[in-house]
């Protein structure tokens, strides 16, 4: 497996001007992330406060932040990342379309506003998962649930309902699907706890009570600390020192996730200072190694 320099995962200002100083920097880059720019820039209506580009729409503005990572060579991987494991010299990543190497990692994913639910923490790695493409060899001839909050999640409750017997699939979004067979959706119902029953996962909603051999919740975020085990929170938010280093060596982190202001501009220039310091971080990890 290729192991690159440096994974930088999410596509918003911080991930994106992340991966063009390391490109600059003539270091490997893995940009994992949403092909487009986040919606937070796409979306937003009209940008005041960005240098060099005034009064400027979101949409306007992603694509230029877009366009300039593409002049520099910068490949965007479109996917999902749900844990990274630090194994000493290096990282694996796990994410939704395969697995990664990487000698350092820069966690550019943003901040989510979303809450786990009341025992989601609680069971994660014992009944609840965040990726049913991952864990679905393991539900032959069983039951599961999923919890997905877009409809790009539908192709993975088809591959997961090729493994298991039953796929309880309870969109929170409008849903306006056709999965069908063994995949039973249900609209309209709100998760609300999580408890595990005698070796069963059990969803309490605010209609219906589920129960399976597991749950899974699909959202677009991972909490911090369970994408990154063992990392060292602010709040919410990963903790960090001025280079944007983490507790954990050679895992960075910059933008919304490192804490407020939430704005543009910083979140690109944290991008900018945690790149320089994975690159220096893995010229000390050569030194080290020759
Ligand atoms: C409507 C709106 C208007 C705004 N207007 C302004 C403004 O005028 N001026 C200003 O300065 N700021 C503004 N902001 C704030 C600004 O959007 C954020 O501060 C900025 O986008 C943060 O950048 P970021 O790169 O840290 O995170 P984000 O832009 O949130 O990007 C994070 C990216 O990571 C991806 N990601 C998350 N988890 C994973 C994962 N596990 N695997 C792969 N990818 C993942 C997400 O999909 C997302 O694309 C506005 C925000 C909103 C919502």
């Amino acid at each position: 497996m290729e192991r690159y320099d440096i994974a930088v995962i999410g596509t918003g200002p911080a991930g994106l001007e992340a991966a063009i100083t390391a490109k600059v920097r003539n270091k490997s880059v893995l940009l994992i992330g949403g092909k487009g720019s986040s919606d937070k820039v796409s979306k937003a209506h009209m940008v005041q406060n960005y240098l060099g580009l005034p009064n400027i729409a979101g949409d306007e503005m992603a694509k230029a932040f877009l366009d300039h990572a593409k002049e520099m060579g910068v490949e965007i991987t479109e996917d999902k990342v749900n844990a990274v494991y630090s194994m000493g010299s290096y990282f694996a990543l796990q994410c939704h379309g395969g697995d990664y190497e990487a000698s350092s990692v820069i966690v550019a994913a943003g901040m989510t506003a979303m809450k786990p639910f009341d025992g989601e923490m609680e069971n994660l790695g014992r009944g609840v998962s965040y990726c049913a493409t991952c864990d679905a060899a393991l539900y032959k001839g069983k039951t599961a649930i999923i919890v997905a909050y877009s409809a790009e999640d539908e192709p993975e409750a088809e591959f997961l309902a090729e493994r298991a017997d039953t796929v309880y699939y309870l969109p929170q979004y409008a849903y306006s699907g056709s999965l069908g067979n063994n995949i039973k959706v249900t609209t309209g119902v709100k998760p609300v706890s999580i408890q595990m029953n005698d070796g069963k996962a059990v969803l309490n909603t605010d209609g219906e009570i589920f129960t399976a051999d597991g749950i899974f919740i699909l959202r677009e975020q991972i909490a911090p600390s369970q994408l990154v085990p063992g990392l060292t929170m602010d709040g919410n938010h990963i903790a960090v020192d001025r280079s944007m280093k983490t507790n954990i060596k050679g895992l960075f982190a910059c933008g919304d996730i490192t804490g407020a202001p939430y704005q543009y501009i910083k979140a690109a220039g944290e991008g900018n200072v945690a790149a320089l310091s994975a690159v220096s971080y893995l010229n000390d990890l050569k030194k080290s190694q020759n």
